[in-house]
């Protein structure tokens, strides 16, 4: 079941500036869906849209396969937490949470029930007479969810609500808000720039730049399989190859490439010489050996060689930058002693991601 579709919808602001191009989008009941894309590309103004304080210039918005454009805000069902937690600081954690309820004059021992749930769910037992100034950033955040949860909405919009707080509170708020999603079980619209909080908790993800959705999947396909340069570089870290296809064989093409010169490329679609081909390799799927690799037979193994020119060690992980020639390939990989000076670099042939520069 479908619980908000937007079908080509378009924002102009000031009859000149298009903030959202065209997107189409269908959320599933139920689901933690995101968008992510870097700031102004008009994820706040797709939420607008869903919530009722903007109308689409074109397009059409159906909650529950009901059309909401024309509905007022306070009658779609649908409630917004902010970023800046929008908390009524003459109110206690109670009164604010209660607040929605008692616009709608629900009885004392409803409203009661109602908020009691939503303190338990949000984990503030022992802080609902405190007041917004007596609150760490974490405690208001979760008030804002209470506040906006307790009017029991279908969609719950959530406008980039972590971006106040430290990392470590950032990773903890996280994993409760994944809880409190599978609890509520609730659509939850989720707006970020940042790619791993995106990609740790959705279900689906919309990558967007300038207004319109590049792409759309799980986590795991806008990672393993971008569409195109701009994907691939915006969720996560890569290499970049671009170059114009020299050689065409049975399973292999050659690329003369602009940075390391010709290489080869495994061929799963069809090319012809000619036409300019990008490609993006990860950095934990280089590997940096010392000895020179043995490729299986038939396997066209690339095999560069270069020099050590920054090892940035993490712990978990140690960031190569390997210099060849007069470019720069970053690989990732556990740390390991004996790297520095000379190596070579290498990959497999499945592990990369190509498409045709045009597409970009
Ligand atoms: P994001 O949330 O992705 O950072 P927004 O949706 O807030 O982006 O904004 C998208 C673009 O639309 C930005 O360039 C912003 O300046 C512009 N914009 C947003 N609201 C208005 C408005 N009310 N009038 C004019 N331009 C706006
Ligand atoms: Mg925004």
């Amino acid at each position: 079941e479908y619980s908000v579709v937007l079908s080509n919808v378009t924002k102009i602001f000031d009859d000149s500036f298009t903030a959202v191009d065209n997107v189409s989008l269908t959320i599933e009941q139920g689901e933690f869906f995101s968008l992510l894309g870097p700031s102004g590309c008009g994820k706040t103004t797709i939420l607008r849209m869903i919530a009722g304080f903007e109308d689409p210039t074109f397009g059409n918005i159906t909650l529950n396969g009901k059309n909401i454009i024309g509905t007022p805000p306070n009658e779609r069902e649908v409630n917004t937490v902010f970023q800046n937690y929008a908390l009524f600081p003459h109110l206690n954690v109670f009164e604010n949470i209660a607040f929605s309820l008692r616009l709608r004059r629900e009885p004392e021992d409803q409203v009661r029930r109602k908020v009691k749930e939503m303190i338990e769910l949000t984990r503030l037992n022992g802080h609902v007479e405190k007041m917004p100034s007596q609150l760490s950033g974490g405690q208001k955040q979760r008030v804002a969810i209470a506040r906006a949860l307790v009017g029991r909405p279908t969609v719950l919009l959530l406008d980039e609500p972590l971006a106040a707080l430290d990392a470590k509170l950032r990773q903890h708020m996280l994993v409760e808000l994944d809880t409190i999603h599978d609890e509520v079980g609730i659509t939850f619209i989720y707006v970020t720039h940042d790619q791993s909080e995106a990609m740790s908790i959705s279900d689906h993800v919309a990558v967007m730049n300038e207004g319109e959705i590049i792409q759309l999947g799980t986590p795991f396909e806008v990672y393993e399989s971008p569409v195109n340069a701009f994907v691939a570089n915006f969720i996560g870290e890569t290499n970049f190859f671009t170059g114009n296809v020299v050689k065409v064989e049975d399973e292999y093409f050659l690329l003369d490439t602009e940075k390391f010169g010709e290489i080869w490329f495994y061929k799963d679609m069809e090319v012809i010489e000619g036409q300019e081909i990008q490609v993006s390799l990860r950095p934990e799927k280089v590997k940096v050996t010392r000895d020179m690799p043995v490729a299986p037979e038939g396997v066209k193994l690339n095999v560069l060689k270069g020099v050590v020119d920054e090892t940035i060690y993490l712990g978990n992980q140690t960031k190569y930058t390997v210099a060849i020639g007069q470019s720069y390939l970053k690989a990732f990989k556990q740390h390991v002693r004996y790297l520095f000076d000379e190596v070579i670099i290498t990959w497999k042939d499945d592990v990369y991601v190509w498409w045709f520069a045009d597409d970009s």
